[in-house]
């Protein structure tokens, strides 16, 4: 199947006319410091994937109605998948990878997590089941790497690939995750370089909320 060409993104072409695009780049000074947010992962299990090879790249469904809780509200867990290199960039650093978790609510709304990545030589393998043809990941990876974090930075975007759908809100964990080396080759060897490149801040406001995780 032809992928999105990112070394071409210009001859991209969407129908949203959405002003207000992902991914972005900012630093601490542009963020804005909110109250605290709840985030209840109990139910976020990945369960049984499925694959599918799609024009935007590899993504992994989540055949077993997996949830969360964000400040009371319930959002069901649709898909993820992966960028090499990172889409967004935080204080002009670009981590090795960014995993974004595609959820939506009851009236229809979109909110991405987003995951940022960087190779530690301690970190085990954990994604060689996932790229193979009967998708494995621990049913646990997401609870795991989302009860590192302290803190979630929220904006309002799109979505990075054609149709550049939104309005979405976009959940940012800024604590890396230590991947293997060998992982983030997978992801490299998988889709090289399939990260959109930055777009206008457009007066949008970033906020920091401290995260309560349950
Ligand atoms: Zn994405």
């Amino acid at each position: 199947m032809q992928k999105l060409n990112y070394d071409h993104q210009s001859a991209w072409t969407y129908t949203s006319n959405y002003e207000q695009q992902s991914p972005i780049a900012f630093s601490q000074k542009d963020q804005q410091l909110g109250d605290l947010w709840q985030l209840d992962t109990a139910a976020l299990t990945l369960g049984h994937l499925r694959n599918q090879v799609a024009v935007i790249g590899r993504q992994f469904y989540c055949e077993d109605q997996a949830s969360l809780v964000l400040n009371g509200r319930s959002w069901s867990l649709l898909r993820f998948h992966i960028h090499d290199g990172a889409e967004h960039v935080l204080d002009g650093h670009r981590a090795a990878a960014e995993l974004h978790f595609v959820c939506q609510n009851e009236a229809g709304a979109t909110m991405v997590l987003a995951l940022f990545a960087e190779a530690s030589p301690t970190a085990p393998d954990q994604f060689a089941g996932l790229l193979a043809p009967e998708p494995k990941l621990a049913a646990d990876w997401l609870q795991q790497a989302l009860h590192q974090q302290t803190k979630v930075v929220t904006y309002t975007g799109t979505l990075t690939t054609p149709p550049i759908l939104g309005p979405v809100t976009w959940l940012l964990f800024p604590k890396t995750i230590a991947l293997s080396p060998a992982d983030l080759a997978l992801f490299k060897a998988d889709y090289p370089d399939n990260h959109r490149a930055c777009q206008p801040l457009a007066g949008r406001s970033i906020i920091q909320h401290p995260l309560q995780l349950t």
